[in-house]
């Protein structure tokens, strides 16, 4: 990894990218992958590179949401994989949710070095690597159809980090919740999911654990509660006026 100076002011950002091209060295991370990156540290930018208010708020619904679910799975894709592998099994396993491998730009040698990753990491048990497990879900014309049949199929909440839309859609078409984390409130996968944690997955998947954790001590009636207060819309309105309100505060400064 080329030397990235602690006193740069992007570090934080260069050694997250640092952390994505070695995943694409490595065979995780597609070439796609680093383009939606790319997508990501622009809206990360303009939210301040930090975890807003909003955003803690969604991530307190998505953890009252997987504490009441029954059988709730996470979706892997090679970004994720390459980003926070430890942390995405961490949250697996407070949880209680199945890992399950999903590509968009599906390759059978990149799932087996994000199996190998995540086995590394602590996972015991991944799904989406059978063939003989795979179903299709209805409405969504790509590879990413295939879903595992004891995972995401049959699953009623799935936290989709960085998803594309037409898959999210099929998610909500077959009658999942959907839980997302993805920088750019104004994506179709943004606008789609139930719950969107306008977030950096770096920061927002420790928040997340923690927040299961502190929540886990709450019984279902208050989790309820979280859950039904919360307004999808809203909570993205309110990240796209926190972007505005950055840009008008730099164009004072500019
Ligand atoms: P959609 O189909 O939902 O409109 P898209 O076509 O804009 O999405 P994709 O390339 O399918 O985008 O997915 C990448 C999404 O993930 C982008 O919205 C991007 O902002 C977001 N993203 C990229 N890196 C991160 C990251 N590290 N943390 C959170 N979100 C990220």
């Amino acid at each position: 990894m080329p030397l990235i100076p602690k006193s740069h002011p992007r570090v934080k950002s260069l050694l997250i990218r640092e952390k994505l091209v070695n995943g694409f060295d490595k065979g995780l991370v597609a070439k796609e992958g680093l383009l939606a990156q790319g997508r990501g540290e622009a809206f990360d930018y303009l939210l301040g590179e930090k975890t807003n208010k909003s955003a803690s708020h969604a991530i307190k619904a998505a953890a009252a949401q997987l504490l009441v679910a029954e059988m709730p799975v996470i979706s892997v894709n090679g970004n994720i994989a390459a980003l926070c592998p430890k942390q995405i099994v961490k949250l697996s396993n407070q949880i209680k949710a199945n890992l399950e491998v999903n590509l968009f730009y599906t390759n059978e040698k990149r799932k087996q070095a994000i199996v190998k990753i995540l086995k590394k990491n602590g996972a015991n048990k991944i799904l989406g690597t059978k063939s003989t497990s795979s179903k299709k879900l209805p409405g969504i014309d790509s590879a990413r159809r295939i879903v595992d049949k004891d995972g995401i199929f049959v699953a009623d909440v799935v936290v989709v980090p960085l998803e594309d839309g037409d898959r999210t859609m099929a998610l909500r078409k077959a009658g999942k919740t959907v839980i997302t984390i993805d920088l750019n409130p104004l994506s179709r996968t943004s606008q789609t999911a139930n719950i969107t944690i306008v977030d950096n997955v770096t920061r927002a998947i420790d928040l997340l654990i923690n927040e299961s954790k502190k929540l886990s001590k709450k019984n279902q009636k208050s989790l309820l509660k979280i859950i039904n207060e919360f307004d999808n819309k809203k909570n993205l309105r309110e990240n796209v006026i926190q972007i505005k309100n950055n840009l008008t505060r730099r164009a004072k400064i500019a």
